[in-house]
């Protein structure tokens, strides 16, 4: 189900000080989506989340699950946390280890007063749906940190939630099971088609498991897009250099060419894309991701935005190669394809498309 925040505030307020946690957040996440808040340690992603759950009380604003009011600050409206139809999977998994994996599961039923036949029903039903019908007698302890994580997510799961919450539930993992984890866990949401909203600080999990991404910083939501648009085509510079690594040039626009934009940099005039409405003259900063450069064949004609340069250093990283070239006084790092033969103290010429590359207003300018 939709999830609806408006203008949410939250300020802790301590003798040494006070911390404003999140600052006017508003955001509708729709039907069926994944929805990840992605962003540094102390941002307000686990305040946002506890404010949605009902384990938080923001001083203003409404929330939303569907169509119902579940907090308003100015209509007085308070739901607990047990009526608001959510699951909640945490870091901990916070599973009971003097429980068995049944207990653990049963226990949102059994806070409910489901009757005993139907609670049996519904917790075998969610243990098949996440492959742990055989460990219902097991004890909780006796467990793998992937099946843990599971039983957290079955006892999430048990009571027919609108909408599931994550707080970083895959942490607690090494990082060889957390990858296969989050690639389970979209497709199990997915085929559920049940709504989420996933908090992490991990940028390659919010881009792998995510429909949206929502990235935060100090207490507000800086932008919000598609993997793929928050990853290529972020406006914000902190968004940009937070999801991955990007390289920066100083640039000044020239002109327009439609939607794109023809700016100076250091290492030659590019075309990339840009905010419209902006001057001529007026200062932006230009970025490209190593990925999205080309290796240009020595034989190739010039075309629009090469770069020219000598290769510093050069990195064989298994399905290609991780190269720096030098141009002037300028540093790029290129991820190239391992068909080239590449040296180090080669001249090589790189390419970037201008759907690829993207001027953004340096931080401070509006
Ligand atoms: P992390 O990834 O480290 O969990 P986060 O983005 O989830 O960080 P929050 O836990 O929401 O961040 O915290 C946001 C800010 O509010 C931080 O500055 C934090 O210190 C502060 N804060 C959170 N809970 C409390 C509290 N109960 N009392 C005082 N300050 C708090």
């Amino acid at each position: 189900m939709r999830v609806s925040v408006s203008e949410l505030t939250k300020t802790f307020v301590s003798k040494y000080e006070t911390v404003r946690a999140l600052d006017k957040v508003s955001f509708t996440s729709s039907q069926g989506q994944i929805l990840t808040l992605l962003g540094p340690s102390g941002c307000g992603k686990t305040t946002l989340l506890r404010c949605i759950a009902g384990l938080e009380f923001p001083e203003t604003g409404e929330i939303q699950i569907g169509e119902q009011v579940v907090w308003s600050a100015a209509r007085r409206i308070s739901l607990p946390p047990e009526s608001r139809g959510i699951g909640m999977v945490f870091q901990s998994y916070a599973i009971w280890p003097h429980m068995n994996v049944f207990e653990n599961v049963a226990y949102p039923l059994r806070l409910r007063k489901v009757p005993r036949q139907e609670l049996t029903r519904r917790v075998a039903e969610t243990l098949r749906m996440v492959q742990l019908e055989g460990f219902k007698e097991r004890p909780a302890t006796k467990l793998s940190g992937g099946q843990q994580q599971r039983v957290a997510l079955a006892r999430a799961l048990v009571a027919g939630p609108r909408v599931i919450l994550f707080d970083e539930p895959l942490s607690n993992l090494d990082a060889k099971l957390r990858e296969s984890t989050r690639l389970e866990l979209r497709s199990f949401l997915k085929h559920l088609e049940i709504s989420a909203l996933y908090v992490t600080h991990d940028q390659v999990e919010a881009l792998t498991i995510s429909d949206e991404v929502a990235v935060m910083k100090d207490g507000v939501i800086l932008e919000r897009g598609t993997p793929e648009e928050i990853y290529f085509r972020a406006d914000d510079p902190y968004v940009v250099s937070f999801v991955g690594r990007a390289n920066f040039l100083d640039a000044e626009l020239l002109s327009y060419q439609g939607q794109y934009a023809s700016v100076s940099t250091p290492v030659g005039d590019l075309v990339c894309a840009a905010p419209p409405g902006l001057e001529a003259g007026t200062p932006v900063r230009m970025y490209a991701r190593p990925e999205s450069f080309q290796y240009v064949h020595p034989e190739q004609d010039p075309a629009e935005n090469e770069i020219t340069g000598t290769i510093s250093t050069l990195l064989f990283a298994g399905e290609g190669y991780e190269v720096t070239v030098e141009s002037g006084d300028t540093t790029i790092l290129a991820k190239l394809g391992a068909e080239v033969d590449l040296r180090e103290g080669d001249t090589v010429r790189i390419r970037v498309g201008r759907d690829w590359c993207r001027a953004v207003l340096p931080k401070g300018s509006s």
